[in-house]
């Protein structure tokens, strides 16, 4: 028997399959070892065959095989497959997104435990040890009266050389268990609901289907309910599910929930595990132990089987979307597995994408729609604050009389209140009044953000850190001017105003560390009146009833953010943090600060129109053809070398001319220019911008040019990016 290895190196140039000769019990999926260019090497054995079109003399034979059991199943074999084809990545690297490091490399690896029994009757242990060792008898006694005793703590209640004694005499036996180190989760039994009619009817939609569903639900209209609805009736016919939910929107509530309905069966990945609790959560998954799969992006790779249905929750959020190496989209992996299992994929917000919903509209998706709160609440009301007429009004302050009176309402009844500022530290930057000098990150090229707390300055791209300026390094003025502001600066403000009431932060800082957000949004949750402060991780998936505020101070920073996509994030980042007010009573209020209060974003979002937006967007994409109208890509040139940067970015843009000979007028945009951000990490950035009616073949041709192995250089493609920087 032949076997058809890929290789674990990420190198173009041995990403294809090599035969080598099988070991008898070698299987289809199984990590092998195989001798490659002079040294052992990990392998993936892709398919067997009676024959080889190789000189079969030449052939060498698989040194090992890693696993009785072949971790890579069938169905993510032909997954990984797809995967690079669709998104011409290498297959090693393809398998790398299935197999977390953990299980690929077996650097983490099950945790034994040993527990200790009595071998025999207490009596004749005490016989055979006698009356002088007092520790031995004691272990013994503590055996007798307990069953059974974990190693660790008969050990430090009686000491090792006792209870090895014991072990050696045959008087007490070791058996090994497994642990499971799982993440830690509380679980607050929640009664199971009746479905409103609306949810009941959006389930019998769905159930057993098929298909792809785009769930447009206002927040708070009940689709978490709905899609644990549809999990638990796929469980009941012997099936598995998997449910995604942005990184950030993995609360403890979201857990707690899952695991109250359905204890024992959910499995949670995402970044924050330990190498050995993604490990033992992974092999639950494998063993079919978990069959619900709760987690982040990555979670889509999970290797579950007969999956009964795949949810993506918010399903309009950029986290869906991979920005770094492997690069992929997490909605066509799932659309591939659901039809795999011929599930449904149901794709929910209460603010879809442009691109989901246009395809809803086209019929490819069903649209299933849940229009009220629950309950009948009200959505809260959003007013519209012009910030220009409050500085004409002599207020110069960052926030507006509205904002602080309706604060101060929601602090006087003992209520919480949230606010929303999409950017972390005290200011933006800092700038001498007298000469302009403006403190910028040596490695890259943008400004550094000031931190009060620990009075530094920080490049919010590298991480590197500055001692804050007192003088200006250029004229030594010491007026130095500061930039926006950030979480930290707003809670310093309102520590002054509201003296007496608890305020929280919820931003990159102060959330560092394992369980960082839990133990915030736990106190915050436990406090009233309370004010949490925070960035857009405060946006999704927290469900308080006491907040009856919010204020958004300044969402002008997203729709001011220069690229295609930002009319839409700020229309939903508006409809989601507004979302968090109100959801218990109908007491909701929302304050919106604006310069632009008549920007046709802000009038539906207040308004809840999410037709009326769409509408007015598609159009616009249509006019000035952009996605979904076209295809936006860009290749990415970066070295240390300015040079070898440039250089290299002209030659793949003379083949990107050549292709605009070829496909002429569908390519609509082609231009070779710096990135916005110029340089990160000292690494110079030029980029190769192109926009073009969506054409496989355009995107095969683009992929190719940008295929190219030059020194120093590195080169990466992105389709339809979410951020360009
Ligand atoms: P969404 O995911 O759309 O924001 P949730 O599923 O979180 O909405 O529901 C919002 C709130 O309403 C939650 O507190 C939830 O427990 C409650 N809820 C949902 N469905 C029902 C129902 N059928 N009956 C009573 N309460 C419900
Ligand atoms: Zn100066
Ligand atoms: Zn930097």
């Amino acid at each position: 028997m032949y076997a058809q290895v890929v290789v674990d190196i990420s190198n173009d140039a041995v990403d294809r399959v090599f035969d080598y000769l099988a070991l008898p019990t070698t299987q289809i999926g199984m990590r092998v070892l195989v001798p490659f260019a002079g040294r052992n090497v990990l392998g993936y054995v892709l398919g067997l065959s009676e024959t080889s079109n190789f000189d079969p003399s030449k052939i060498k034979s698989i040194k090992k095989n890693l696993e009785t059991i072949p971790r890579l199943k069938p169905e993510i074999l032909d997954l990984c497959k797809f995967l690079s084809g669709r998104f011409f990545l290498r297959m090693s690297d393809c398998i790398k997104l299935a197999l977390p490091s953990c299980v690929r490399l077996d650097n983490a690896r099950e945790q034994i435990e040993y527990v200790c029994s009595l071998a025999m009757d207490l009596d004749s242990a005490i016989n055979i040890i006698g009356k002088r060792a007092k520790s031995q008898l004691g272990a013994v006694a503590h055996l007798s009266e307990q069953g059974e005793v974990k190693l660790a703590d008969l050990v430090s209640l009686f000491g090792r050389v006792a209870v090895n004694t014991l072990a050696d005499k045959g008087i007490i036996i070791k058996t090994p268990l497994r642990r499971l180190r799982s993440p830690s989760v509380e679980i607050n039994k929640e009664p199971k609901k009746t479905l409103t009619k609306s949810q009941q009817a959006a389930v019998d939609a769905m159930q057993g289907k098929n298909e792809t569903f785009l769930l447009q639900g206002v927040t708070g209209s009940g689709k978490t309910e709905v899609y644990m609805t549809i999990i638990e009736n796929a469980l009941n016919q012997g099936k598995t599910a998997i449910m995604l939910v942005p990184e950030i929107s993995l609360t403890p509530q979201m857990m707690s929930r899952f695991n109250s309905r359905f204890p024992n069966k959910v499995a949670v990945l995402h970044s924050g595990l330990s190498e050995g609790e993604r490990f033992d959560e992974w092999d639950r998954i494998f063993t079919g132990q978990a069959r619900v799969v709760l987690g982040a992006r990555s979670a889509i790779f999970a290797p579950v089987e007969n999956v009964g249905a795949i949810i993506i929750d918010e399903e309009h959020d950029s986290s869906y979307v991979s920005e770094n190496n492997p690069r992929f989209i997490t909605h066509d992996v799932a659309e591939f597995r659901a039809r795999h299992n011929k599930c449904p994929l149901i794709l929910g917000s209460a603010t879809p994408s442009i691109d989901s919903f246009k395809r809803a509209k086209d019929g490819q998706y069903k649209l299933i729609t849940l229009p009220e709160r629950i309950n009948g609440l009200e959505m809260p009301k959003i007013e519209i604050i012009d910030m220009i007429n409050e500085l004409l009004d002599g207020n110069s302050s960052p926030y507006s009389k509205k904002l602080i009176a309706k604060l101060d309402e929601c602090v006087k009844n003992k209520k919480q209140a949230i606010l929303f500022i999409n950017r972390r530290g005290y200011a933006s930057f800092v700038v001498c009044r007298e000469c302009g000098y403006r403190a910028k990150c040596n490695d890259c090229e943008v400004s550094l953000v000031y931190h009060k707390e620990d009075n530094e300055l920080k490049c919010h791209f590298c991480g590197k850190r500055y001692k804050m300026l007192t003088n200006c390094p250029n004229c030594h003025s010491a007026n130095i001017r500061y930039g926006a502001l950030g979480t930290e600066r707003v809670v310093n403000d309102l520590k002054k105003l509201f003296p007496n009431v608890a305020i929280f932060r919820m931003d990159n800082d102060t959330t560092r560390g394992k369980d960082g957000h839990k133990k915030i949004l736990e106190e915050f949750s436990h406090t009233t009146p309370s004010i949490l402060v925070g960035t857009q991780m405060i946006a999704k998936g927290h469900d308080y009833p006491d907040v009856t505020f919010v204020g958004i101070l300044d969402a002008d920073v997203s729709l001011y953010n220069s690229d295609y996509k930002s009319n839409e994030r700020t229309f939903q980042l508006v409809t989601q943090v507004a979302g968090r007010a109100g959801r218990a009573h109908n007491d909701g209020y929302v304050v919106l600060q604006t310069y632009a209060p008549k920007h046709y974003v802000y009038r539906f979002a207040s308004n809840y129109d999410y037709l009326g937006f769409y509408d007015k967007e598609i159009n616009l994409r249509q006019t000035t053809g952009f996605p979904p109208y076209s295809h936006i890509l860009r290749i990415l040139v970066s070295s240390v070398s300015e040079n070898r940067a440039i250089e290299t970015t002209k030659k793949i843009f003379d083949n990107a001319k050549k292709l605009k000979e070829k496909y002429g007028k569908q390519i609509i945009f082609l231009q070779a220019m710096p990135s916005p951000v110029k340089r990160i990490q000292t690494k110079y950035r030029y980029q190769i911008l192109t926009r073009y009616t969506p054409n496989e073949s355009i995107t095969a041709d683009f992929y190719s040019i940008a295929d190219i192995i030059e020194k120093d250089v590195s080169i990466f493609v992105e389709l339809n990016p979410n951020n360009l920087r």
